[in-house]
């Protein structure tokens, strides 16, 4: 059984894709560590990375040729400064040399020594290899999967004994949502308490604030970014950015300075039914546009659905709770964190191999469930919200336009962010003892149909909207 923490399940990178863009990045950064691990890496001559499957045919629109050069520069995607990266990759294309590792200079021709392979590697959908040439002519090189949600693999998955070593640690290992339930009913806990629990086996109750502080921070600095910015999207589709002239409408004249004072300022302000629609539609939006122009974000599950779960815990914030605090934040980021390490032990959270279904359809059933806790829900009742929230997702394709991460996927998590609200409130108001479908068989489900779902809708940009629409009639 996998061990994953909820620091593994909402994680702080950069735009626009978690599977295309921060998983590449962390494997190159991860191929450094093997060269210096071996002791070959004062002796590299040259370097060359091969993309496969749909890292190669949606990595143009996803970024991932600058996002493995960042990750060879030797650049940390959590803290790198989002501004310098045009920066970074102008240097490497007109001098045709990189820094690898900020140490090393190689000569280094995007055009040449990134080669976009429509091969499939049999792994996994999103494969890549890295390359170097070694100053005495010998060759070596290394492979590694980018699994959905920033995760990255190799195929011998050597850390598999030290992550079941440290899943051995946590007092209540959950694989299912059954036994996530048992753990509740029979510790007399709600679903972040038990969460938490395990969380401090591997860290302090200090570390896990701090840590899920700088998460919260960074979602509101997305939406609040996202919120303030308007013009087009890069990438040739010219998309404008919606959030700013929805955000400008509703926020209307009220005074703020930062973003604490804007959450203040939007408590303010009127919300009847059409406007908390407005509200959570563009706080989904927001955090999308700024995932899509390669902002900051937090990846939750994945970054092409960033913006559902810090639009569903600000609808709380905002609308629901005037007197919410952090310790709501924290139960709410426990919670969904937890729900989507279920989801990725059942099935995936890779769009690669399960369409749309699991990157929008996860976040949206982690957010339900999440939102469920804060509202007063029982852990059934929280499990029923996410039942709800993926049962109307299931066989969602991804389809994205010119490989971009823009259309369909930046409306999708406004209407994901708002599905997860009503699941909520369905489940709140029933009896889940009378549910038909519990949340273990629509996460078998969703598994079931990512694998009879055609590869064109599998982050392939090879069949629905991406063939329907041109860049040229954009
Ligand atoms: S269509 Fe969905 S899964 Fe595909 S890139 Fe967009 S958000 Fe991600």
């Amino acid at each position: 059984m996998e061990s994953i923490s909820v620091f593994d399940m909402l994680k702080i990178g950069v735009g626009p894709s978690s599977s295309h863009t921060l998983g590449p990045w962390r494997a190159a950064l991860r191929w450094i560590g093997e060269l210096k691990e071996k002791n070959n890496f004062d002796n590299v001559a040259e370097i060359s990375v091969d993309l496969y499957g749909s890292l190669s045919l949606t990595g143009k629109g996803h970024a991932t040729d600058i996002a493995v050069m960042m990750g060879l520069s030797g650049f940390d995607p959590v803290t790198f400064p989002i501004e310098n990266i045009d920066k970074e990759i102008d240097f490497i294309t007109s001098e045709n040399k990189l820094k690898l590792n900020g140490e090393l200079e190689v000569p280094f021709v995007p055009k040449e020594n990134i080669k976009f392979n429509r091969k499939f590697l049999e792994f996994h959908p999103n494969g890549m290899t890295f390359r170097a040439t070694l100053k005495d002519g010998s060759k070596k090189s290394s492979s590694f999967y980018s699994i959905g949600g920033g995760f990255t693999v190799k195929k011998e998955r050597k850390r598999k004994k030290a992550k079941l070593a440290k899943f051995a640690q946590f007092p209540f290992p959950v694989e299912k949502g059954t036994e996530l339930l048992a753990y509740c009913k029979a510790e007399g806990k709600s679903i972040s308490e038990i969460v938490l629990e395990n969380e401090k086996s591997l860290r302090t109750e200090t570390e896990i604030n701090d840590g899920l502080k700088k998460i919260w921070d960074v979602m509101l600095d997305s939406m609040f970014v996202g919120c303030h910015t308007e013009g087009i999207l890069p990438g040739g589709l010219k998309v404008q950015r919606r959030a700013f002239n929805t955000h400008k409408n509703l926020i209307g004249e009220a005074k703020y300075s930062n973003a604490e004072e804007w959450i203040e300022a939007i408590r303010g302000t009127e919300v009847k039914f059409r406007q908390i629609l407005k509200w959570v539609s563009c706080f989904a939006l927001a955090v999308n546009e700024v995932n899509a122009s390669l902002g900051r974000v937090v990846t939750a599950p994945t970054n092409g659905s960033a913006g559902v779960i810090p639009a569903v815990l600000m609808y709380y914030l905002v609308i629901e709770n005037h007197d919410a605090n952090f310790e709501d934040i924290r139960k709410f980021l426990l919670v969904s964190g937890e729900i989507g390490s279920i989801f990725k032990k059942g099935s995936t959270i890779s769009a690669a191999m399960g369409g749309c279904q699991a990157e929008i359809g996860v976040s949206s059933s982690m957010a339900a469930g999440a939102l469920c806790e804060l509202m007063g829900g029982t852990p059934e009742q929280c499990l029923m919200a996410s039942e709800i929230a993926m049962e109307h997702h299931l066989g969602m394709t991804c389809d994205p336009i010119a490989g971009l991460v823009q259309i369909p996927c930046i409306e999708r998590n406004a209407m994901g962010a708002i599905k997860a609200i009503n699941a909520c409130e369905m489940a709140l108001d029933s009896d889940p003892s009378k549910a038909k479908v519990p949340l273990d068989s629509v996460i078998e489900t969703m598994w079931e149909t990512a694998k009879d779902m055609n590869n064109k809708y599998k982050e392939t940009s090879e069949g629905g909207l991406a063939v329907k629409v041109y860049l040229s009639d954009c």
